[in-house]
């Protein structure tokens, strides 16, 4: 049966690709020690499951309004009150699928074919897919290790056209963690307002925020930037909520509309029940953040800390999120464990899951060649396991 050139071209997503080829050699057997999945290992706190299923005893298991409840949508403008001091109203809010279909939508409701949308790199892998599959033209700028991973204001400017749409970015960043400083972003803001480009800011890390670093919201420069921006948020990560399937956008009223006339044809609503789990989440006691904070604080001090002392590894210290993204390209061309011989980071994966069984994520699929990227939203166990691994596949 014939399936479309649009989607023919488009490749699976590479970290779900790449926990599935984990999955299936623990199902033979294999004690994989597995660093894919950008997901927390919590599982959700308990007073946002009790929420759920008190809204379920309560028969909220019906259709909602298609872009979500009131209820939701007031907690989503509260909380980012409260968090950035920036008022939104609800009519500025659509609740989606998780913030991977609320990114979707923002590309599906503003860009026409032919569009430009910026990326810096690295960049998330679905960020280059989704845009082409709405027929625009992801634009990659990139940035390097020595700039911390942060795209500067002339490189923003400079890949400017008048065909240019959009800016993607994404702080702290997945993959590298990497949190732009307050007036690196506030230069952006200004090329974007000079420029009148849109941003898609992103900011489903903005909560996982290490010390010494420091997070500001896209939409908290001033009124001529938030006219112009665009935020994607969402519970996945912030709350230990990935399968729950609740992300958001906040955007300027007639962007809001059109995404809602977008998903009223699409999707309908998000879970009714999620939706309800999601008010507590923002509502509740947010000192579950900050417990689950402490354990990826240690865990990537932890991971750093042996990174640094493994012999030929670069990076740039991530700020935020629950990746360590590292350059291995000065193993390549030497024979590793196994006989083998890599020259690129995909090569590299392959060979270290095979023979050291550790599962990391290639690199290439974020934009940037030479790189892989260990998520450490795992237990410690694993972790220590994973690295003394590493480390003994790089040093044999
Ligand atoms: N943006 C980034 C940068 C992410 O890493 C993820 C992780 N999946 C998402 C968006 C999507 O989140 P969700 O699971 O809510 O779709
Ligand atoms: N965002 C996570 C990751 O990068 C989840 C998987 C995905 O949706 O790509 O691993």
């Amino acid at each position: 049966m014939h399936t479309s050139k649009l989607v023919n071209q488009l490749a699976p997503s590479a970290t779900i690709a790449a926990a599935a080829k984990a999955r299936e050699l623990r199902s033979k057997g294999v004690n994989v020690l597995e660093f894919t999945l950008g997901e927390p290992d919590f599982t959700t706190p308990v007073h946002i499951c009790d929420a759920a299923k008190a809204a379920m005893d309560a028969g909220h298991t019906h259709y909602t309004p298609a872009t979500g409840i009131p209820a939701l949508k007031a907690a989503i403008c509260a909380a980012f009150e409260r968090d950035h001091g920036v008022k939104y109203t609800p009519a500025e809010v659509t609740i989606s699928n998780g913030a991977k279909h609320a990114i979707h939508n923002v590309l599906a409701a503003c860009c026409e074919p032919g569009d430009e949308v910026i990326i810096p790199t690295p960049y998330w892998v679905s960020y280059s897919a989704l845009v082409e599959l709405v027929g625009a033209i992801p634009v990659l700028v990139d940035t390097t290790e020595e700039s911390g991973f942060c795209m500067t204001a002339d490189q923003f400017r400079n890949a400017i056209t008048d065909k240019t749409r959009m800016l993607m970015l994404n702080s702290p960043s997945n993959p590298t963690g990497a949190v732009y400083p307050v007036d690196a972003l506030e230069a952006l803001a200004k090329v974007a307002v000079e420029k009148d480009i849109t941003v898609l800011s992103d900011e489903i890390y903005g909560k996982l925020i290490y010390e010494g670093y420091t997070f500001r919201s896209f939409a908290s420069f001033g009124d001529e930037v938030k006219a112009r921006t665009i935020i994607v948020d969402g519970v996945s990560k912030a709350y230990a909520m990935t399968g729950w399937r609740i992300g958001w956008t906040l955007a300027p009223a007639n962007v809001s509309k059109a995404i809602d006339t977008l998903q009223s044809q699409e999707t309908s609503n998000p879970c009714s029940i999620s939706q309800y789990a999601a008010v507590e989440a923002l509502n509740g006691d947010q000192n579950c953040i900050n417990e689950m904070l402490v354990h990826f604080q240690e865990r990537r001090d932890y991971v750093l800390g042996r990174l640094r002392a493994m012999p030929g590894l670069t990076f740039a210290d991530p700020g935020g999120a629950f990746y360590a993204f590292f350059n291995v390209s000065s193993h390549f061309g030497r024979e590793l464990p196994g006989g083998v011989t890599v020259d690129n980071a995909s090569d590299f994966c392959t060979a270290l899951l095979e023979h050291a069984h550790v599962a990391l994520v290639t690199g290439d699929a974020f934009g940037a060649p030479g790189y892989v990227r260990l998520s450490f939203a795992t237990d410690m166990d694993t972790i220590t396991a994973g690295l003394d691994a590493l480390e003994k596949f790089l040093t044999t």
